[in-house]
């Protein structure tokens, strides 16, 4: 793993454990409206979202609009048993989401409601930091990085969620690493170097 993640990561963590509960709320509204302004988020009917822990862009409100507009939302699941593995899993009410591994809420990993990729859907990806290519520093077990690698069929639009103190240059990438299609923060949307195709 490239050495230098390691201590970005946790200074990012940091920064973002200092913001104020009004910061985090503002930002994640202005983040939010921001991406729901987006044709392909707009278009798609399904999605794929990280609920947050630790100050991470709140995603909450996004869960409960999409819910509101009829979309197929997923929220990820762990594998207790596979390090850095995840599955996503229906969600079609908050209530349904208990605090799981690392406290993230989660959704319960019935088998019927396992996503299965179908149609094109957007991924919201959340991240410790990204870079203006699109490459994206994660908690640092790769989780995205395999789910997404792993993932067949029509390929997701790949959407990060940050704040703007969280966009980096060139961010240090392994050859593993899985770049976003585009990065939405609070003042802008980075767009990364990936066309997307699915
Ligand atoms: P993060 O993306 O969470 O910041 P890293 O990119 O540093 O974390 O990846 C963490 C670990 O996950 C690495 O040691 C790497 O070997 C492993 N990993 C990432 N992607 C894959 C993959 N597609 N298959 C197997 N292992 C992977
Ligand atoms: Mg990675």
């Amino acid at each position: 793993m490239h050495p230098d993640k390691k201590s970005l990561r946790m200074s990012m963590v940091i920064k973002r454990n200092a913001m104020s509960p009004v910061e985090v709320r503002e930002k994640s509204a202005s983040v939010r409206e921001r991406l729901l302004s987006l044709e392909p988020v707009t278009e798609s009917t399904c999605f794929l979202l990280y609920l947050p822990i630790k100050n991470e862009v709140d995603t909450w409100p996004l869960l409960q609009m999409l819910l509101q507009k009829g979309k197929e939302v997923f929220a990820p699941c762990c594998r207790p048993w596979q390090t850095g593995r995840m599955d996503f899993f229906r969600v079609q009410d908050r209530s349904e989401l208990r605090p799981g591994f690392c406290g993230i809420p989660e959704p319960r990993p019935a088998k019927e409601n396992i996503f299965r990729n179908h149609v094109s859907s957007v991924a919201i990806v959340p991240g410790v930091a990204f870079d203006e290519l699109g490459y994206r520093l994660g908690f640092g077990q790769g989780f995205y990085d395999r789910y997404l690698s792993a993932l067949s069929g029509p390929k997701p639009l790949l959407a990060g969620l940050a704040y703007e103190f969280q966009i980096v240059k060139g961010l240090p990438a392994d050859p593993w690493d899985v770049p976003m299609h585009f990065v939405v923060t609070e003042e802008r949307v980075v767009a990364g170097a990936t066309e997307y195709s699915s």
